[in-house]
């Protein structure tokens, strides 16, 4: 239990830099463990914890990253989401800057990083930009993708 109290106090501090962009009508309050990155003891450690709890969770993973050393891969991504009924989000393709890509460069990192995710058969539907920054070019994008992706309308700088 203690280990758990650990791991929530982590991520709420973590999620206290997380940005909202529209909220999601409940009629009870929604805790969201979010995880970025795709590293090793996501898998190894928290994915179990969180599984004995029956608590669900959301990778924001780049997906050029997976399987590196460190790093979980497509394999574990895949069991978390299909099988255990987790989240997979868009983290762009190797957690590039995007306020230092012009707009094709960016735009080709989120939206690559997406269709890999969808031809492992995920269904991503959030994105979290990777350290943070989102230069305004590419809001456009974002609010084109939408629409036609269907994604919800939820960024996460992290
Ligand atoms: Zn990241």
């Amino acid at each position: 239990m203690a280990l758990l109290l650990i791991l929530s106090l982590s991520l709420t501090f973590s999620l206290s830099s997380c940005k909202i962009v529209s909220s999601v009508s409940a009629s009870q309050p929604v805790i969201v463990f979010t995880f970025d990155d795709q590293h090793a003891s996501v898998y190894d450690v928290a994915f179990p914890i969180m599984q004995e709890f029956g608590y669900r969770g959301t990778n924001f993973v780049n997906s050029n990253a997976l399987g590196q050393t460190g790093l979980f891969g497509w394999d574990e991504l895949v069991e978390m989401e299909l099988t255990y009924g987790w989240e997979t989000g868009g983290h762009t393709l190797n957690h590039e800057a995007l306020n230092q890509l012009d707009y094709e460069q960016a735009v080709y990192a989120i939206q690559q990083d997406f269709n890999n995710l969808i031809e492992h058969g995920l269904n991503p539907r959030s994105f979290a930009l990777p350290k943070g920054q989102c230069p305004s070019q590419i809001y456009p994008f974002f609010a084109k993708s939408l629409h036609q992706h269907s994604w919800q309308q939820r960024f996460c700088h992290a």
